[in-house]
């Protein structure tokens, strides 16, 4: 079955061509520096977000706990948002694995920090407290895109305060493109950005770290430290370089053909469209009913990730073209059809 996958961006596979070029990649020993491939990406990683130097690594978890430990040390406290996924979708790691006390903030609804509750959150310098060393934002998130203006405020701010100011960017690029503007002009505002290939890019595997020469250097230490030092990575480097030369631009289509669910979505009876936010879509549908919709759209052929909440998230993608949005349409309302009248 050619399944039509809106659980995650996460699930694209990599195209023939990628393929072409993993295969192709000259490689090397890459703890020893030498794959020209992962450094030809750190480079362009680091040029293309305005940085002196960039790393590849594993995940985007990693990335984000190498940048945490790299600004913060043992007894430091970093500022993050409560519904943050550094915070909350990574097993706690600035916590387990860096010392590093994390210090929640309530995010307003479009995922900004509002910079009166984060000056509040920062401790006086006294032993009683952990020592702010840091602010950390996500751009998108849950599909939304902070404004430029806000991230410019928060850049401002933590130079004032003496507080580094680092980026989740997993999806930096569908921000800069739904925004209009080069990744570069949303980086610039941080001391240090992480972005994923591996989800809307389309790479199978990878993350990158882009910062300052000195933080990187930390950063590739602690890569080997959590064991993510790798040998011959450049075939899964060229995966991304490939992707930043042919699917950054083509995410204004994974938006439309999100705008386009949500539209024929929007009027079913019996289900809510909570909002769309670039290539994501947020419905409501009664919890009672999830179960039996579930099973209809797999029957179609569709994949969704029912939680436990009644919020479904649509997520479009590399892998999902017209036929497979109007396919998703149809089975959506043949469902709801159909149990409108019963
Ligand atoms: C996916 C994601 C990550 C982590 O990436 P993994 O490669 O899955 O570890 C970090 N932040 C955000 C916002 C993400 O969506």
């Amino acid at each position: 079955m050619d399944w039509v996958d809106l659980r995650s961006d996460t699930v694209t596979r990599p195209t023939p061509a990628m393929r072409e070029a993993m295969v192709r990649a000259p490689v090397g020993d890459d703890v020893y520096g030498e794959d020209p491939t992962v450094n030809a990406l750190q480079n362009r990683v680091a040029a293309d977000l305005g940085f002196e130097a960039a790393l590849f690594v594993p995940s985007g978890t990693q990335s984000n706990l190498l940048a945490l430990m790299s600004h913060c040390e043992r007894g430091d406290e970093y500022l993050v948002g409560m519904d943050a996924h550094t915070y909350k979708f990574e097993g706690g790691g600035a916590a387990v694995l860096g010392s590093i006390q994390p210090q929640p903030i309530m995010q307003e609804a479009d995922g900004s920090l509002p910079l009166e509750r984060v000056a509040a959150a920062i401790k006086p310098v006294d032993p009683h407290f952990a020592r702010t060393r840091l602010l950390a934002l996500e751009n998108t998130w849950h599909g939304r895109v902070l404004p430029l203006d806000y991230l410019r405020a928060a850049h401002d701010f933590a130079r004032e305060g003496g507080l580094a100011l680092h980026l989740d960017g997993a999806r930096l690029y569908n921000a800069a493109v739904a925004c209009g503007v080069p990744a570069r002009e949303i980086a610039r505002c941080f001391d240090s950005v992480s972005v994923c290939l591996s989800k809307g890019l389309g790479a199978p595997v990878g993350s990158v770290l882009a910062g300052s020469v000195a933080l990187i250097e930390k950063a590739r230490r602690w890569r080997k430290v959590a064991g993510g030092g790798w040998r011959q990575a450049g075939m899964l480097a060229a995966a991304g370089l490939h992707a930043l030369d042919h699917h950054v631009a083509r995410l204004a289509e994974d938006h439309a053909r999100a705008a386009a669910l949500a539209e024929q979505l929007a009027p079913l009876p019996g289900l809510r469209l909570l909002g769309q936010h670039t290539n994501m879509v947020f419905v409501e549908v009664p919890a009672e009913r999830l179960r039996a919709l579930d099973g209809h759209l797999r029957a179609a052929g569709i994949r969704i990730s029912i939680g436990y909440l009644p919020t479904l998230r649509l997520v479009t993608h590399l892998d999902v073209d017209d036929t497979g949005i109007a396919r998703t349409i149809e089975a959506f309302r043949t469902f709801f059809a159909r149990e409108h009248r019963a």
